[in-house]
């Protein structure tokens, strides 16, 4: 087993240098120069000051050379960020200064961007530097270096002082209060779920993965590192191929992929534009998906044409690191109201269904889902409170490092001993597989001067998309607000995923008796209320 994350690039570029690591279009790195130049960067960024410890922002698109970065960032014994880049520079702003980066790695695509968001920071000591040989003098940058001669630093990877419990990554989350949640990850986190996936799905050499999901979001944890750790070749996907459901199909097709791994929208994508033929895909192995129900209409449709495929349910939070149960499915379910279950845990981790009182419901009752074990992160980034709130001591342990993660969702344990998912006991919601917390979407529009009142509600939808955001909004006396003019406004802090695409304008917002917003009202009025514009 591999002490750190690079261990698994550095074994394979032993083992097999001129293999293929991972590609992206006609863009591709082999074992071996994903070594060399991940470990020159590594000695770059030493030489500019970077120590253990120290944050890295990625602000590079998804490609091999996003891969060098992540690479090259821990091998220096430091932590990356890896940056949503379709996110408005306001959003991004505030979780860069709560990550407080000793640099920042850009591409030149994203120069720009990087100076919109420098410009909403305003003072900063932010070490900056191109992966590319691109001009970064004139700008707002303080300090700035380039990679145009990384070539003549050493291609063997430096010292590590690194160990195990140290921070790999920062991932962000949408949060309840407006701004995003860190979630820092260690190399322990990833590499004891990596472990556990590389033996049950038997990655090996010759397989042939998706990289679908953005790199900012931890499924993608698992594409690069389960390949890493099996020698096998990353096909990163073409973001624009989300928009073209035969183009996925034919991507997995054309590629030969041997696994696919995605958010179930997407899967659901394929299925309504029906892109996938009978005995389709003839080398694909395994199909995963993680992060919402995949309703089990999608599942079915997806079974009868792949006979020849295992399909598994991968279950988890960020906070607990990529996935933390599993379930893959025996035989194509019998009917359209077949509940699929999130399973059982993956080994080193357990699921555990408590009461208000953490005591443990009966099998059938419904109770908060808890996952103990070996992907949950430290805590949330530079914020006690929310991490005291989520993350518990076991009931009863003596070891203080013995926690439990309280996920917010809403479970029961069948009496197979499967874990069935139910729903979420707060506002966090999917939308085209992007987890949202309405409350950021709300408090976004609170910030609106031109609005008196507004609420947020979700409502679920047959589509691809899951659900449907909708806002409910009085407008500030005497101001005419339109829904183009508040999408624009809005567009300015949120991205654009979590923009509502319902909207309600009323002269006061309904209450309940105890004077709260009544959510479950407007909800109705969104559900009936066909003139509601979108
Ligand atoms: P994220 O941190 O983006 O991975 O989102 C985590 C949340 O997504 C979980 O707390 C669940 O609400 C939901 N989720 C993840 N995997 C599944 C699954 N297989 N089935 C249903 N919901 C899921």
């Amino acid at each position: 087993m591999p002490k750190l994350l690079q261990d698994y690039a550095s074994r394979q570029a032993e083992l097999r240098p001129n293999a293929v690591a991972v590609t992206l279009g006609r863009s591709s790195l082999t074992y071996g120069e994903l070594e060399t130049t991940s470990s020159q960067l590594a000695w770059r960024l030493r030489e500019a000051g970077c120590r253990r410890g120290d944050r890295i922002c990625l602000l590079i698109p998804k490609s091999p050379a996003a891969i060098v970065a992540m690479l090259g960032v821990i091998k220096a014994d430091a932590a990356y960020i890896p940056v949503d880049l379709a996110s408005p520079p306001a959003r991004l702003a505030p979780m860069i200064r709560i990550s407080e980066p000793w640099g920042a790695l850009v591409s030149a695509d994203t120069v720009m961007l990087l100076d919109d968001i420098l410009k909403e920071i305003g003072e900063h000591s932010l070490k900056i530097g191109s992966i590319e040989r691109c001009r970064l003098e004139g700008r707002l940058f303080a300090s700035c270096f380039d990679m145009s001669e990384v070539d003549t630093y050493p291609s063997d990877p430096p010292e590590y002082e690194n160990t195990a419990d140290d921070i790999a990554h920062i991932l962000f989350t949408s949060g309840s209060t407006g701004v995003p949640k860190g979630v820092p990850i260690t190399h322990r986190n990833v590499i004891a779920f990596v472990e556990w996936a590389r033996n049950y799905f038997r990655l090996e050499p010759g397989d042939r993965i998706s990289g679908h999901t953005a790199l900012h979001f931890d499924l993608s944890t698992f594409d690069v590192y389960g390949t890493l750790s099996a020698g096998a070749e990353l096909h990163m996907v073409p973001p624009q191929l989300n928009l073209l459901p035969h183009g996925l199909a034919e991507f997995i097709r054309s590629n030969g992929l041997t696994q696919w791994f995605s958010v179930p929208s997407v899967l659901n994508f394929m299925a309504k534009h029906d892109v996938v033929m009978q005995n389709d895909f003839p080398t694909l192995k395994r199909m995963l998906w993680c992060g919402e129900v995949l309703p089990t209409p999608t599942l079915i449709h997806f079974m009868q044409r792949l006979p020849h495929v295992r399909f598994t349910n991968l279950y988890g939070p960020t906070e607990a690191t990529i996935a933390s149960s599993y379930y893959t499915v025996p035989e194509c379910p019998r009917d359209a109201l077949t509940p699929i279950p999130i399973g059982t845990a993956c080994a080193g981790e357990e699921l555990l269904v408590l009461d208000a009182h953490l005591n443990e419901v009966p099998p059938g009752e419904i109770g908060d889902l808890y996952i103990r074990g070996a992907g949950l992160s430290p805590g949330y980034w530079k914020d006690p409170e929310k991490t005291a709130a989520a993350f518990l001591p076991y009931p009863g342990a003596s070891n203080p490092k013995d926690r439990i993660y309280k996920t917010g969702d809403l479970a029961r344990r069948g009496e197979d001993g499967l874990i069935y998912f139910v729903g979420r006991a707060d506002t966090q919601i999917k939308s085209r597989g992007y987890r949202i917390d309405l409350g950021e979407v709300e408090a976004a529009f609170h910030s609106l001067e031109c609005l008196e009142e507004c609420a947020v509600v979700a409502l679920p939808t047959d589509g691809f998309e899951g659900n449907t955001i909708c806002c409910a909004y009085v407008p500030r006396q005497g101001q005419s607000v339109s829904p183009p003019y508040l999408r624009r406004q809005a567009s300015r802090l949120l991205p654009s995923y979590a923009l509502p695409t319902r909207w309600l304008a009323m002269e006061r917002l309904p209450k309940n008796a105890n004077g709260k917003i009544d959510r479950p009202l407007l909800r109705n009025l969104f559900r009936h209320d066909t003139s509601a514009e979108t």
